[in-house]
């Protein structure tokens, strides 16, 4: 059996590795220089005033979460087709994940229905750039701007893409990132919100560092021991060591987004021969940053359905995956939530036959070939 192709890895140079090494030579290991450099050069990159660095995309979404305030009685409208942790963090803040279908041809939030969700105790949306494809924002926005709601990104998988030329970072209120290693640049471990709003950045620095309101650089430049904890927080500061790596790799994300981009161009061409896979839709207004390669497959055409075709696929070495299992249909969220199937079935009938194929940076034209030729031969 050849080796798996894996749906996603990270490419490390060896001036990632240097840059690293610098830093462990150095006198900061955390909350130093490395720290501020990542935070300012993101910011540039997306085009914020500000962004928050932190231990990872989930620590992330949660800090934002906390800094608009989400509580015990909100209501938070989110998809279901995404990772758990955007709605794993309304729960923590003791608020109430409200799921709303998704448009059959993005898999992105049908903004309709969004509209049609909205209760009094409604408090904020987080919309998912699913797959790395910005949702149409001008839409929500003019949805939470009429109702007085917040506009969270969870854009975790559209690094580097954009809305009608405005970079994904800069399109709601407050966008999370992860740079986990099967992102579009990594640091091992890590995260980041990026926001326009001082007051919102300056809530998330404080919860970051247990809720300590001047950091330790603030202290140490005005010498005093002195601080105070107005609320409780967490500790999600990200190393000095972590940053030197992400600094190393934004250099290097333009190169990867068209790479994900020229790999999905060749998908989509050979799909469109191919009876029985269709691609998602990209909105013409949308540059796709591909953090997946999502396909959907008319599984009943292949004898055993999709668990057959998935290790059909494993065994000829193409390592695909589901992304996602609906939310809603999680034993946790069915138990508290009383959610389940026919919530949105959307999702639901999406779930039954998306694969994510390999997409990463450091695959050969070679790699690509064989994913598209197993599955012209399996769908036969
Ligand atoms: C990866 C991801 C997260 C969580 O990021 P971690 O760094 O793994 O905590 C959250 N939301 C989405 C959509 C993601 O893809």
């Amino acid at each position: 059996m050849p080796e798996c192709l894996p749906y996603g890895r990270q490419s490390i140079d060896e001036d990632d590795i240097q840059a690293v090494v610098d830093v462990l030579r150095s006198d900061w290991l955390t909350t130093g220089p490395k720290v501020a450099e990542f935070e300012q050069l993101f910011a540039r990159r997306v085009g914020t005033a500000h962004a928050v660095a932190v231990t990872n995309g989930t620590a992330a979404l949660h800090a934002a979460a906390h800094a608009l305030g989400i509580g015990p009685g909100d209501e938070v409208l989110l998809p279901p087709m995404t990772f758990a942790a955007t709605a794993n963090v309304v729960v923590h803040q003791g608020g109430t994940p409200v799921f709303v279908d998704v448009e059959p041809e993005t898999l992105l939030l049908d903004a309709e229905r969004l509209e049609a969700a909205i209760t009094p105790r409604t408090k904020a949306v987080f919309a998912v750039d699913y797959a790395g494809h910005p949702c149409d924002y001008d839409a929500l926005r003019a949805i939470t701007d009429r109702h007085g709601l917040a506009l969270l990104a969870d854009a975790c998988h559209a690094l580097g893409g954009a809305y009608k030329d405005r970079p994904v970072g800069s399109l709601a209120d407050l966008s999370t990132f992860s740079f986990h290693p099967v992102k579009h640049i990594t640091t091992g471990e890590g995260g980041m919100i990026t926001t326009d709003d001082a007051g919102l950045a300056d809530r998330m620095r404080t919860f970051r560092n247990h809720g300590i309101s001047a950091d330790f650089q603030q202290r140490r430049q005005q010498a005093s021991w002195f601080y105070e904890i107005a609320q409780p927080g967490h500790n999600y500061r990200i190393s000095d060591i972590h940053c030197a790596l992400g600094i190393s790799q934004m250099g290097k994300l333009s190169d990867w987004v068209a790479g994900r981009r020229r790999i999905a161009r060749q998908y989509d061409e050979a799909f469109a021969d191919i009876a029985g896979l269709t691609p998602l839709r990209v909105n013409d207004h949308a540059t796709h940053a591909y953090h997946l390669y999502v396909v959907r497959a008319d599984v009943s055409r292949y004898p055993g359905g999709r668990a057959a075709l998935f290790a059909a696929l494993r065994d000829a070495g193409v390592g695909a995956n589901v992304h996602y299992i609906p939310v809603h249909l999680h034993p946790f969220y069915r138990r508290r939530f009383g959610t389940g199937p026919g919530l949105c079935p959307v999702a639901e009938a999406a779930y039954e036959q998306i694969l994510s194929l390999p997409i990463f940076p450091g695959m050969s034209d070679r790699d690509t070939e064989h994913v598209i030729a197993t599955l012209a031969g399996l769908m036969k």
